[in-house]
Order: C-alpha cells, then sequence, then structure tokens
C-alpha cells in the first residue's frame, strides 16, 4: 500500500490530486476553439520525438507523484490515441501501486481500433469530446472533415469493452448552440453522460471573444424547454463539473462553467506537458521543467522535492481573476487539455 507522505498544500490550501499527462501535442482534428488550422497548418513545428517523454520517464515521475497525493491520472494531448503503443503506457501506470484511476480524453475518431486494447491494459473510464450531432456541423468543427459516425462508433466500442463513457461538449454561440438541444436527446437515448463546457480562453490562438461564450446558466434554460432537470448533489470535494439528474432517472447532465462559475478554489490538478514540464494551472503561460531531472544523475527525491516546491508555492486562480489580469497563455494542446 502506497501512503501518502505529507501531501504538500499550495498556498490556497489546496492539495495535489489529479494529474494529467499529456502524450502527444498533435492532434488529428483542427477545432478553431483550440487548433486553429491558420496557426497549426501543414508548417507548424510539433515537438520532435526525442523531446517527448519515453514511457518510462512517465512512470517514473507518476511513482514520485503518487506518495505527494496523486491517484488519479488522465491521459491527453492533444490527441492522445496519436500516440504509438499507449495501451503499454496504461498497462505500465496500472501497475504503479497507489494510481486507482486511469482515464483518458479523446476526440473519439481512433476509439474503435483502440478500446479493447486499453481496457484489457487496465483504462478505467474514456471522455470522449463530442460537440455537435449534425455532421455538417461537427466537420466543420473539427476543422478535417471528420465523421460523427465515428466517434459514436468510438463510444460505443469503448462501452462493448466495459468502459464507461463521458462526453464533453463545448458550446460556442454563433457555432453549434443549435446542437445543446440534440446532444442531450443523443445522451439521453443512449444513457451516455454529458457534460457541457464553457468555451474558455485558453492560449493565444483561438480568438476568443466573451460574447462567443454561451453561459452554463443559459445552456440549462435551452434544456429546460425540453426536460426536466433535478439538482444533484457533488459526488466528491472538487468535482469539477456541477449535475443535475433526469427527473425520470434516465441518466444526468454536467456543466463545466469555467467562466462563468470558476472553480479555482478546489483545482487539484497538475498537468504535464508531452516534453516533460508540469503547469499548476491550465491558463498557466510557463511551466517547470522536470524532464531535465529525470534525464539526469539525480534521483527520485530530487524529483519529488522540486515537485513539492512548486506546489507549495502555487498561487494560481487565473479563472477567477479572469479580466483583472492580462498575461500570455501557454496552447491547451501543448500542455493537455
Ligand atoms: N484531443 C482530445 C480531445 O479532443 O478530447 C484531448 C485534448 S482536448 C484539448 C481536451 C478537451 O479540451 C476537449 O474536450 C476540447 O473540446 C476541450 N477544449 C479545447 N479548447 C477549448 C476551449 N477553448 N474551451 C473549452 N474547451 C476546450
Amino acid at each position: 500500500m502506497v501512503v501518502v507522505m505529507d501531501m504538500p498544500m499550495d498556498l490556497m490550501g489546496r492539495g495535489l490530486r489529479d494529474l494529467r499527462i499529456s502524450v502527444t501535442d498533435r492532434c488529428n482534428f483542427r477545432c478553431r476553439y483550440c487548433m486553429p488550422v491558420e496557426v497549426f497548418g501543414p508548417g507548424y513545428a510539433f515537438m520532435p520525438r526525442e523531446e517527448l517523454l519515453t514511457f518510462e520517464e512517465i512512470v517514473a515521475l507518476t511513482r514520485v507523484l503518487v506518495p505527494l497525493g496523486i491517484g488519479k491520472v488522465r491521459l491527453t494531448g492533444g490527441e492522445p490515441l496519436l500516440r504509438r503503443g499507449l495501451d503499454d503506457l496504461v498497462a505500465m501506470l496500472a501497475a504503479v501501486e497507489g494510481v486507482k484511476d486511469i482515464a483518458i480524453t479523446t476526440n473519439g475518431v481512433l476509439l474503435a481500433h483502440h478500446a479493447e486494447a486499453l481496457a484489457l491494459a487496465g483504462l478505467n473510464r474514456a471522455t470522449v469530446s463530442l460537440d455537435a450531432m449534425d455532421p455538417v456541423i461537427f466537420a466543420k468543427m473539427n476543422g478535417v472533415g471528420a465523421k460523427v459516425e465515428r466517434v459514436l462508433a468510438g463510444i460505443s466500442s469503448a462501452q462493448a469493452f466495459g468502459l464507461p463513457v463521458k462526453v464533453n461538449a463545448v458550446i460556442q454561440r454563433g457555432v453549434n448552440e443549435g446542437e445543446i438541444l440534440p446532444l442531450a436527446r443523443w445522451a439521453k437515448s443512449t444513457g451516455v453522460d454529458l457534460r457541457y463546457i464553457e468555451y474558455m480562453d485558453v492560449g493565444e490562438t483561438n480568438g476568443w471573444k466573451y460574447d462567443e461564450v454561451v453561459s452554463g446558466d443559459e445552456i440549462l434554460e435551452i434544456l429546460a424547454t425540453e426536460f426536466e432537470l433535478v439538482p444533484r448533489q457533488p459526488a466528491y470535494r472538487g468535482e469539477v463539473a456541477v449535475h443535475w439528474s433526469h427527473a425520470d432517472g434516465a441518466g444526468e447532465i454536467g456543466m463545466i462553467r469555467s467562466v462563468t462559475k470558476p472553480f479555482c478554489k478546489d483545482c487539484q490538478r497538475l498537468r504535464l506537458s508531452a516534453d516533460g514540464k508540469i503547469f499548476t494551472c491550465l491558463f498557466a503561460a510557463e511551466g517547470h521543467d522536470l524532464r531535465g531531472i529525470l534525464r539526469s544523475e539525480m534521483g527520485p527525491e530530487v524529483l519529488a522535492e522540486t515537485v513539492r516546491a512548486i506546489w507549495t508555492a502555487r498561487s494560481d486562480r487565473y479563472s477567477e481573476e479572469r479580466g483583472q489580469v492580462e498575461r500570455p497563455r501557454a496552447e491547451m494542446s501543448y500542455l493537455g487539455g
């Protein structure tokens, strides 16, 4: 059994619980709100392979983080399923004592091919991003003409191999607010838990405007025209999505209101970029390099002390300060969504 020894607390009394591991900065989608093609086009310089942490390095770091409080691990990117052999990484993480939960966030387009291997390797659940049911709107939003059926096939396949699936939908005004009800109808009929995400000002390339944010309250009003929803209590402290259950008991709907109801005070997440930098906030400009330590003779103690020092100095609460402070922000595809 791994004993959490003296979990570091940051300057706002937040512990270290969740680790998001970006395994690649590449993606097979070009969603305008995340990786607009004008910026992430054919000439874009993605990370060279030798800069990526190896699976062994990711696992070595995870081993150091577990005694500091990390119990949940999520694989993301970029598109994590573009990283070859991802099921090997899942198996290696599943073998780390103290890792209680391994999840993936994916656009789902390659999920049907990988679901079985991932489930067998020890993946516990999957979150699939799906912003529209309408094929034309979906193809336009993903920027590469990908078909919604492939994502739906990925979801079915994951479920068939026993993986619980949640779906995340980013709603952007003028783009897909008309998809709020179709997504909810589909989720209710298939029993998938659906979460709507407010469009966020992550990175510097998506041209974010406040007017394009469809607030969680607005989404709820639209849902209320068709569904009877009952608020449900948070399942645990720090649950990011606020949930409503369908009154007839057929599933639930969540809302991630990072813009209109920030949840910085409960944020217990650490993000690891594919090239080995840790970020203590999704809206941070700079990470702290750990790859140098991992590739040196310095041992796990140095790594643990470095993370502890970074976490105990943490005071990020960007979403609560939005509009009051302006500073540069790293791209989400780089630091891990
Ligand atoms: N490629 C994977 C996927 O599509 O799920 C993982 C990475 S992606 C960056 C993770 C999540 O971030 C997706 O659900 C995506 O919709 C969301 N996302 C990206 N940019 C966003 C933005 N500006 N506002 C809100 N959510 C965003």
